[in-house]
């Protein structure tokens, strides 16, 4: 690390300079946007360059090192509240030498003789948030993030709602702070993200997606509405005590157990105390169990045992001259990129992929890595044929994070202009990064996923056509269109000589879809997968239009629209953008419903191809006037909120009763609300409706206000 050191005073203070701008910078997105652009590997290097310039050079050091600091100073909207003692950092090392040295140090420091043995701990290092949590006579008053280690973000109410934390600890000292990391298991990180992704598909809007466990950790618990802390599945390990009245022992693994008996969870690989071989040792166990632990680690932390060490030994800058994290090697190898490969997702999304000389990384072997975007292929500058550093990070997937090659000549690979899977344009929307195919349907790519959607739950839901029979309808060349499921009955014989298939099967089918000729016109909208025209959208816009045609009427009216508002003279292209999404809006006239709709719409129907598989549809299926019949009863024009498990009807069915009686249903308790309907298990939103004064009715006296309406 210490190779390549600047030369001259002036190289070195540019260099420091320019490190300091740089880790700044990514501490800001790691710590306070919870969005970081670099690895925590890459990170480390440029810490490690940073502090290796400052020792060849001390006078040179800035007086903004980074050095200096820990992580960010908080963000946003939490209270900022300050740590009663300070949370530290520890200093890293990066081999089993360094450990040695660390051990040499404190020998030193403390001036011990070479055979009084110092006894340690060992812990694996969580990739999490690191929180304090304030008991006061054994009561939770108050929990803290680390923020720049001085002054956290109080997240008191959201950390109440992790079930790992107790809320009580009987019997323990006046005052007690536990310190420990916040984290998502690695399986709760993957399901989170599914579920965001289909609760972004079902309303319509873009996916926000974590990149991995930890900032999907530290997005879940700094939260303004606890409620949506709740909702994810965070859990706590404890790893040390912040101020406390007295201690329970004498020792760091004697507090720890005592903390773990108070009924906080310690990691059980916590060892302690072991002597500096074992502990190397414990450090090799779990580096080989790395992969398989349920939550990501970067790391294994080594403390003096003996607290009145620790006590002398104290602090120097902002980090313990009693702890060390020996971090893992950065997961890296090199490999050669053999090609780009164009991928079309289901919304056409073309996702360029790098076919790699396969390569084994942290014991696993790659083929593939993902290079997200023309941007990214930009950055890097790789082509095919390049050298390039892989790294798996946190994340499960690799990354290209270097391309080695970059000053060789080549010509830069250029991204398609054409889908690679039907030749249509591939675009990018104003404003966006990302290249979509327009050829909608009549992409293969697109194809079956969007068939998968028309006939989805929550689109046409057509019962027994799942992927696998679609796939094979596919195959066979019977349907390549919506409008082709309504045309299967003539291939009921040919059906039958199918394996897997019996008469009973294929006539379900058959009659499933005869079911839907006069489908939900709100459901077939949506089923169209017109972009940004999700489930509720597609409602919102039948409620005022009612049928399909005027639908169209209105796609056209939004095109002629457009055409009649051209860019003004010394009009800004984002001038002109605003100004039509106001025009369209309001043409539209539907609450909640803006210009992107509008123009989606435009775009569809600007497609003739588009038009003519609307047209087929329709020739199959007549939806009827979409009508929200409404009855007066005593909660019309009132919004409403469901809370709790409903008992004895689904909360689909419940909004549309709503719906029935005139009445708005909200997903939030705010002073809107009129009236809450709580089942079993209600939490927040019930606080909630409490704290404003709101009424709150159970699900049976909903019931009966159903059965009393007109
Ligand atoms: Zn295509």
């Amino acid at each position: 690390m210490t190779s390549d050191l600047p030369r001259t005073e002036e190289e070195a203070a540019a260099e420091l300079e320019r490190l300091a701008t740089e880790i700044a910078h990514h501490n800001r997105l790691y710590h306070a946007d919870d969005a970081p652009e670099i690895s925590d590997a890459e990170f480390d290097t440029l810490m490690r360059r940073n502090q290796a310039i400052e020792a060849e050079f001390p006078h040179l050091v800035r007086g903004d090192s980074p050095s200096r600091k820990v992580g960010a100073a908080p963000s946003g909207h939490l209270a900022k509240v300050a740590h009663a003692r300070q949370m530290f950092s520890l200093d890293n090392g990066f081999s089993d030498e360094d450990v040695g040295e660390f051990l040499r140090r404190v020998r030193r420091f403390l001036n011990l003789s070479a055979d009084e043995p110092i006894a340690l701990t060992a812990e694996p290092k969580i990739d999490g948030l690191s929180c304090s949590l304030r008991y006061e006579r054994g009561r939770l008053v108050q929990a803290l993030t680390r923020g720049d280690g001085q002054i956290g973000e109080d997240v008191t109410a959201n950390v109440r709602t992790i079930r790992d934390i107790p809320q009580e600890i009987p019997g323990a000292p006046d005052i007690f702070e536990v310190r420990g990391e916040v984290y998502m298991a690695k399986s709760d990180f993957t399901a989170l993200n599914a579920r965001l992704l289909a609760e972004a598909e079902e309303s319509g809007k873009e996916a926000r997606q974590f990149a991995n466990p930890r900032n999907a950790a530290a997005g879940s618990l700094r939260q303004k509405d606890a409620s949506v802390t709740a909702s994810r599945p965070l859990r706590f390990l404890a790893w040390g005590w912040g101020e406390v009245a007295s201690l329970p022992g004498e020792t760091q693994s004697a507090v720890i157990a005592a903390i773990r008996a108070m009924g906080f969870p310690v990691s059980d690989l916590f060892v302690g105390p072991v002597d500096l071989d074992a502990a190397l040792a414990q450090y090799k166990r779990i580096e080989a169990r790395r992969a398989d632990l349920p939550f990501d680690i970067d790391g294994v932390v080594y403390k003096i045992d003996r607290l009145d060490w620790q006590t002398r030994l104290g602090f120097v800058g902002r980090a313990p001259r009693w702890g060390l994290a020996h971090k893992f090697p950065a997961e890296r190898a090199q490999t050669t990129l053999n090609d780009i490969e164009i991928q079309v997702g289901r919304t056409g999304k073309l996702t360029p992929v790098a076919k790699l000389e396969p390569v084994t990384v942290g014991g696993v072997v790659v083929r593939n890595a993902t290079l997200h975007n023309a941007d990214e292929i930009a950055r890097l500058g790789v082509r095919p044929g390049d050298r390039v550093v892989l790294q798996r990070a946190g994340d499960v997937i690799p990354q290209i994070v270097e391309n080695l090659t970059r000053d060789e000549e080549r010509p830069a690979w250029s991204f398609p202009d054409h889908c690679p899977r039907c030749n249509s344009e591939a675009v990018a929307e104003e404003g966006e990064v990302d290249v979509r195919c327009t050829g909608g349907l009549i992409c293969p790519a697109q194809r079956l996923e969007r068939l998968k959607h028309f006939v989805s739950r929550g689109a046409l839901d057509i019962e027994g056509l799942g992927e696998k029979t679609l796939v094979e309808l596919l195959d066979l060349g019977w349907i390549t269109e919506p409008a082709d499921i309504f045309r299967l009955a003539p291939h009921r014989e040919e059906l039958l000589q199918r394996e897997g298939w019996q008469e009973k099967s294929v006539d379900a089918l058959l009659a499933a879809i005869e079911a839907k000729r006069a489908p939900d016109a709100a459901r077939l909208l949506f089923g169209l997968g017109i972009r940004h025209i999700g489930a509720i959208t597609a409602r919102d816009l039948l409620k005022r239009y009612a049928t399909l045609a005027a639908i169209r009427s209105l796609a056209m009216e939004i095109i002629a629209l457009r055409d009649a508002m051209p860019v003004a003279i010394g009009e800004s292209e984002q001038k002109h953008r605003a100004r039509l999404d106001k025009a369209i809006t309001e043409h539209i006239g539907v609450e909640n419903v803006g210009g992107a709709v509008g123009q989606a719409l435009a775009d569809f129907f600007h497609e003739p191809h588009n038009v003519a598989l609307w047209e087929d549809l329709l020739a199959e299926v007549s939806p009827p006037p979409f009508i929200v019949e409404t009855r007066a009863s005593e909660v019309s024009g009132m919004t409403l909120v469901f809370t709790g498990s409903l008992e004895s009807l689904s909360r689909d069915e419940a909004k549309s009763q709503a719906e029935s009686l005139g009445a708005r249903v909200a997903g939030s308790v705010s002073a809107k609300t009129n009236l809450v309907i709580a089942g079993p298990g209600a939490g927040s939103k019930l606080k909630k409706a409490a704290e404003l004064g709101i009424r709150v009715i159970s699900e049976e006296d909903w019931a009966k206000i159903v059965a009393e309406a007109e």
